[in-house]
């Protein structure tokens, strides 16, 4: 099989044991006769499946015992949507969200949940053309807010949070809501910092189609009328994730994600090699006059790293080169152009170096 390291920003590389692993399983699992894909959501086999990914997700992620795990669906977009549906009922209507506006996803979060809330944008950053979050002392975040909402990787600009912003003081302990979509799982959490974590699971959980809610307990039962049931996270979290037949396929494969990552030494290892990855990367890009990324140093994302060509007449050729070497996907989202790396979990060193490798040489080549 030719090597190839894919740089998708979602759906993404996924580790070569898990799809081993899983081909391997594909028509008989553990001796059943079945495959995942047509066993029953109520038969003892997927069960033990989804209790076993549940179980090392919340070790993975040290998740505490007041908070329920969900395997959703609707994706990152859907979430928009079903956030504010199961949250703002706490309030009195209409009620106030407070969002900080980083970069392409806060803002589609924004406009979804002007259908259910008054938004109040407490923070932009894009006048700066999202280079950079703005620092946590600007945020003009509301008394009585129902929920601050972050995104705490901008998948398409490439900003991250490299921290946790403590809300409680100016908002009056409203819950910290963050879309992590696409770097959950990269690095070590403070969960209980959070009133709900949520992320589709096509970057570094598993396959499209599954997505992920970490919610504290109290701030379940409080939805809408207007609240689809399957989206209802008190009716969900009741039926343990089957209220409606869940993605039987994606949780599995999930589930082989997790125990892959605890092979690797868990979050805190993983965070280490993307820690590096990221330098790697960075470094070189900082050492050109050729490339550039544009982001505030202290908020580069480690998974994706969106990058220019000073001259971009030579994009498509450095794309075409790129591909002849089996560096795959590495154009930039359209809304901003030029190139973008995502390095998740799954993306091995070796892959970036090979990266990085050719970027020295098509400069040479083109320089
Ligand atoms: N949020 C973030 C941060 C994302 O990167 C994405 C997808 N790229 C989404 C939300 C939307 O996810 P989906 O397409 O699964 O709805």
């Amino acid at each position: 099989m030719t090597q190839v390291y894919n740089f998708s920003a979602g759906p993404a590389v996924l580790p070569k044991e898990v799809l081993k692993q899983a081909a391997d399983e594909m028509l008989d699992w553990h001796g059943s006769g079945m495959s995942v894909m047509e066993m029953s959501h109520r038969g003892k086999e997927f069960i033990s499946i989804y209790e076993a990914a549940e179980r090392d997700l919340r070790d993975l992620l040290d998740v505490p015992a007041n908070y329920k795990v969900l395997f959703l669906q609707g994706g990152g977009i859907g979430e928009n949507a079903i956030v504010p549906m199961n949250l703002v009922g706490r309030k009195t209507q209409p009620a106030v969200v407070d969002f900080i506006h980083t970069g392409s996803w806060s803002g589609k979060s924004i406009k979804e949940a002007k259908k259910y809330c008054t938004v109040n944008v407490a923070a932009s950053s894009e006048k700066q053309k999202f280079s950079a979050i703005p620092p946590r002392d600007t945020w003009k975040l509301s008394k009585d807010a129902a929920y601050v909402h972050v995104c705490t990787n901008e998948t398409i600009d490439g900003v991250e949070f490299q921290y946790t912003p403590d809300v409680n003081a100016d908002t009056g302990n409203a819950p910290l809501v963050a879309d992590m979509s696409s770097h959950i799982l990269s690095r070590p959490v403070d969960v209980s910092k959070y009133g709900v974590i949520f992320g589709g699971a096509q970057k570094n959980i598993g396959p499209a189609g599954v997505t992920l809610a970490i919610i504290r307990e109290d701030l379940i039962g409080h939805a809408l009328s207007i609240c689809p049931s399957a989206f209802d996270w008190k009716l969900v979290a009741e039926n343990h994730s089957m209220y409606n037949t869940p993605p039987t396929y994606a949780i599995y494969i999930a589930g082989l994600v997790f125990q892959w990552l605890k092979k690797q030494g868990g979050i805190a290892a993983m965070e280490q090699r993307n820690i590096a990855k990221a330098a790697l990367l960075y470094d070189y890009l900082d050492s050109t006059g050729f490339y550039r990324n544009d982001i505030a140093k202290d908020c580069r994302s480690r998974m994706n790293v969106p990058f220019f060509l000073n001259d971009e007449s030579l994009n498509d050729a450095f794309l075409a080169g790129a591909k002849e070497r089996g560096l795959l996907q590495l154009k930039g989202h359209k809304s901003v152009g030029g190139m973008r790396a995502s390095i998740y979990n799954a993306m091995p060193f070796e892959g970036v170096q090979a990266l990085v490798d050719y970027l020295k040489d098509f400069e040479k080549k083109s320089g």
